[in-house]
């Protein structure tokens, strides 16, 4: 069996070369790091779940037009994805005050936000992805203004999307982090979103009780991580053995022999 070429590792994931031009299989790995390295752990059957949760939610995005690297998941922990060139900025959505937005500005943690707000950070792992402006962007040619446009349009119909999914599970979407990547087809490109959407990105609160169902708990020594991410899937219906598993059917025909003959 020949040894696949290895094209990055990154902290939570590794890209390997696909098995055709263009392609990429994203592996998603159970390290977990937090405060820009400083913190590292595992996280034992994390990168099932980001896996098989980021496929779920790609493919719901693709369905209401927003155009993704995603192609398909190939197993438990990998997944074939478009090679895109990665646009070096990273665009955070916010909703609710909470993290640095909140150290920042003084802001309680759990303050709505009167209205939605973008960020910027350049992507640099050894600088710490320091917040960035439009300016920092067109100054250092990271990406066009008409680029910017599409992604904080994409950033916000995605944020619409996902606030509304994740309300319907009882989940409160605080804010999370999205990354971009241009496809060229001859001398033009175009952007499409890129990386993951899992609770690795994410801040999610329970509607209730504003309990964290994301990696805060392993940044801030909560514990409980594993069964945090397993509870966001399982309410988005993801866990064969429970909720709108294969139940759903079962339910439906129950359902239906109840109502009688129609
Ligand atoms: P904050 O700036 O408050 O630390 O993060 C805002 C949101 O973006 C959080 O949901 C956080 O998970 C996400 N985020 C920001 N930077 C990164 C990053 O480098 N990696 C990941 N996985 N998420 C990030």
């Amino acid at each position: 069996m020949s040894r696949r070429r290895q094209i990055y590792e990154g902290k939570a994931k590794i890209l390997y070369e696909g098995p055709e031009p263009g392609t990429i299989i994203q592996y998603f790995k159970d390290d977990a790091t937090a405060f820009n390295n400083q913190k590292k752990g595992t996280i034992n059957g994390k990168g099932v779940l980001n896996n098989r949760i980021s496929e779920h939610v790609f493919t719901l995005l693709g369905q209401i037009g927003i155009p993704t690297h995603f192609i398909r998941r190939l197993n438990m922990r990998e997944q074939l994805v478009r090679q895109v060139e990665i646009v070096p900025v990273e665009v955070i959505v916010r909703n609710v005050a909470a993290g640095t937005l909140s150290k920042r500005l003084g802001i309680e943690e759990g303050t709505p936000l009167p209205r939605t707000i973008l960020e910027y950070c350049y992507k640099d792992d050894a600088l710490g992805d320091p917040m960035i402006t439009d300016e920092h962007i067109a100054c250092f040619g990271w990406a066009s203004q008409d680029e910017m446009h599409e992604i904080s349009d994409m950033a916000i119909r995605v944020n619409d999307f996902l606030s509304g999914l994740f309300a319907g599970i009882g989940i409160k979407l605080v804010d999370f982090k999205l990354e971009f990547g241009r496809v060229w087809d001859g001398d033009f490109s175009r952007i499409i979103l890129a990386d993951e959407i899992s609770p690795d990105g994410c801040r999610l609160w329970d509607m209730k009780s504003n309990e964290k169902l994301d990696k805060d708990r392993f940044r801030r020594d909560l514990g409980g991580e594993v069964e945090a991410y397993q509870e966001v899937a399982r309410r988005l219906g993801l866990m064969p053995d429970e909720g709108a598993g294969a139940d759903t059917v079962l339910n439906f025909a129950d359902a239906k022999k109840a109502r009688g003959p129609e």
